[in-house]
C-alpha cells in the first residue's frame, strides 16, 4: 500500500519536464539601434551573468539569468545574434520568429524618439501572428517630455506601452513588473542549477539495480544532513562518486523488492516512470549474460520519451564469456542501434569491475545534454549540409531550409525553419550530422520543423 502511494504520487499524465521547476523566458527583441543592450544591461543590473558558457561548443551569449522582485527568469538577447551569424542571411523578422520559438514572453522595444518605422512594422506582424504575450517598451524616454511620443505607440495595438529610459533607468521597475506579470510562473527555460546532478537506476528486475546502488554507495553514502540546501527525502539518496556528489533518485523503490510480485510490470513502469520523472539521466541496466529483452527496450523506449540523458551499463559481465560477448556485440547492432549514441559501460555489481567508469560515462551524457551550440556555428554547419545534400524535390517542390536555432537544452531541441514540410528521413539525416560534428553523446536531440509562408 504504502509503497504504491510513493509511486502514484506524481502526475503520470503530467508533461515532462525537467526534474527541478523550468523557469520562465523573456526574449528581448527590436531593430537595431533601439537600444536593447542598453535595457538588457539594465535589468541584469550589469552583472553580464553569461551562464551558458560551456567550453568548446557554447559561444552563444545569449541567454542571461535575471532576477526581479524576488523571480528568477532567462533573459535572451536577440539582439546579440545580428552581427554573429554567417551564411545564412538574417532578417530582423527570422530574429523575432526565434524569439517566439525560444521565450515564453516577448519584450518589443522601440525607440520612442523615432516612432514606428517599417523594420519594426515588420517585427510587429510576425509578433502579431504568435500566441506568446507581448510587453511593448517605449526606449529613450528620458524625461516627462518624452511620454508623449511613447503614449503615442498605444495604436500599436499591444495595450499599454511602458515608457523607459534604458539609459538612466527611469521607469525600469514599472516595466519589470509588467514583464512578470505575462510570464507564466514554470516556463519553457532551463532549471537552475540546482545542486547534484539527479541520476536514475533503471532495468527489470533482478538485472542488477540493487546490487549497483550497494556497491556505488558502499562508504561513499552521503550523510544528507551535511550538504547545505538539500531536503531529506528517504526515497532518495546522495552518493559521492568521483569527487562530485549526485543523487540517485527514488532508491526507495530498489531497495525494498515490493515489485516482484503480482502485477510486477505495471509497478515496476510506474516506478520507471516517477524515477524518471525525477531524473536527469537515466542508467539503463541490461544484463550481459542474456539476450537483450522487449523489457529492456521498453524501459530504454520511457527513457526516450522523457527526453533524459542515457547511459547503457551491461551488467553481470563476469557471467559472460568470448561467444556470448560476441552474440551480445549482435544484439547491440541489432536492436540498440537507435541508441548508439549513447556511452556503454560494461560492469559487474558483483565484483565491482568497472563500476567506476561509470562516473564519466554519466558526466558525457550530462554536458551532452546541457549542451547549446551556438547559432551560428549550427547555421554555418547546415549551411554547408544543405548545399551538398539538399532536401528530396517531391511533386515538383522543394522544401528549402532556411536557417535553425537551438530553442533549448535538457536536451537540446533544434528548430529548423524551412519553406515547406521536410521528410523524416532527411531529419534522420541531419540529426546524424549534427551528431558527427557536435558530439551530443548520451542525449536524445529533438528537431522540429517550423513552416514559413
Ligand atoms: P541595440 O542595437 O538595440 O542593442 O541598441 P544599443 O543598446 O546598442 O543602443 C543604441 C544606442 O542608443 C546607443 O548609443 C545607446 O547609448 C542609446 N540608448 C540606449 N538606450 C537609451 C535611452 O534610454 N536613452 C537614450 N537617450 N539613448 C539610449
Ligand atoms: P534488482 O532486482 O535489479 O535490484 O537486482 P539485484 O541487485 O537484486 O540482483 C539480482 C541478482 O543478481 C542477485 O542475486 C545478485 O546477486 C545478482 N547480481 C547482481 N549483479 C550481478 C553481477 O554483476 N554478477 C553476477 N554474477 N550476479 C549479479
Amino acid at each position: 500500500e504504502e509503497d504504491l502511494a510513493l509511486l502514484t504520487e506524481g502526475d503520470e499524465e503530467a508533461p515532462v519536464g525537467r526534474a527541478a521547476k523550468n523557469l520562465p523566458v523573456l526574449a528581448v527583441v527590436g531593430r537595431p539601434n533601439v537600444g536593447k543592450s542598453t535595457l538588457v544591461n539594465r535589468i541584469l543590473g550589469r552583472r553580464e551573468a553569461v551562464v551558458e558558457d560551456v567550453p568548446g561548443v557554447t559561444r552563444d551569449r545569449v541567454f542571461y539569468a535575471a532576477e526581479w522582485a524576488g523571480t528568477d527568469f532567462w533573459l535572451v538577447d536577440t539582439g546579440g545574434w545580428e552581427d554573429k551569424v554567417q551564411g545564412i542571411a538574417y532578417r530582423v523578422a527570422e530574429q523575432a520568429e526565434v524569439a517566439i520559438e525560444l521565450a515564453d514572453a516577448v519584450l518589443f522595444v522601440v525607440d520612442a524618439t523615432v516612432g514606428i518605422t517599417t523594420t519594426d512594422e515588420q517585427l510587429l506582424k510576425v509578433l502579431r501572428r504568435s500566441d506568446r504575450p507581448v510587453i511593448l517598451a517605449a526606449n529613450k524616454v528620458d524625461d516627462e517630455r518624452g511620454e508623449l511620443e511613447a503614449a503615442a505607440l498605444w495604436n500599436l495595438g499591444l495595450g499599454e506601452p511602458h515608457p523607459v529610459s534604458a539609459i538612466h533607468g527611469r521607469g525600469s521597475g514599472d516595466l519589470l513588473d509588467a514583464v512578470l506579470a505575462a510570464l507564466p510562473e514554470e516556463g519553457r527555460g532551463a532549471a537552475p542549477d540546482d545542486g547534484p546532478r539527479r541520476v536514475a537506476l533503471l532495468g527489470r528486475p533482478n538485472v542488477g539495480k540493487s546490487s549497483l546502488l550497494n556497491r556505488l554507495a558502499g562508504e561513499n553514502r552521503v550523510v544528507v544532513d551535511d550538504l547545505a540546501g538539500t531536503t531529506r527525502d528517504p526515497v532518495d539518496e546522495k552518493i559521492e562518486l568521483g569527487g562530485q556528489v549526485w543523487t540517485f533518485v527514488d532508491t526507495a523503490g530498489i531497495r525494498r523488492r515490493v515489485l516482484q510480485s503480482q502485477g510486477a510490470d505495471f509497478y515496476a513502469s510506474l516506478r520507471t516512470r516517477s524515477a524518471l520523472d525525477r531524473a536527469e539521466v537515466a542508467v539503463v541496466l541490461l544484463e550481459a549474460s542474456e539476450p537483450i529483452s522487449t523489457q529492456d527496450l521498453k524501459i530504454i523506449d520511457m527513457v526516450l520519451e522523457s527526453g533524459r540523458a542515457l547511459v547503457l551499463a551491461f551488467n553481470k559481465w563476469d557471467l559472460i564469456d568470448e561467444d556470448r560477448r560476441r552474440q551480445l556485440e549482435w544484439e547491440i547492432e541489432k536492436d540498440l542501434a537507435h541508441v548508439a549514441w549513447a556511452p556503454r559501460v560494461n560492469i559487474s555489481a558483483l565484483t565491482g569491475r568497472h563500476a567506476e567508469k561509470l562516473v564519466p560515462a554519466l558526466r558525457t551524457a550530462l554536458d551532452s545534454w546541457d549542451t547549446r551550440v551556438a547559432t551560428a556555428r549550427l547555421n554555418a554547419f547546415l549551411g554547408t549540409l544543405v548545399a551538398a545534400h539538399p532536401h528530396p524535390l517531391r511533386g515538383g517542390k522543394q522544401s528549402r531550409i532556411l536557417f535553425a536555432t537551438q530553442a533549448r537544452t535538457r536536451p537540446p531541441r533544434i528548430v529548423i525553419f524551412a519553406t515547406g514540410f521536410l521528410e523524416h528521413g532527411y531529419r534522420r539525416f541531419i540529426e546524424r550530422r549534427l551528431r558527427e560534428d557536435f558530439g551530443f553523446t548520451g542525449s536524445p536531440i529533438e528537431i522540429g520543423v517550423r513552416i514559413r509562408e
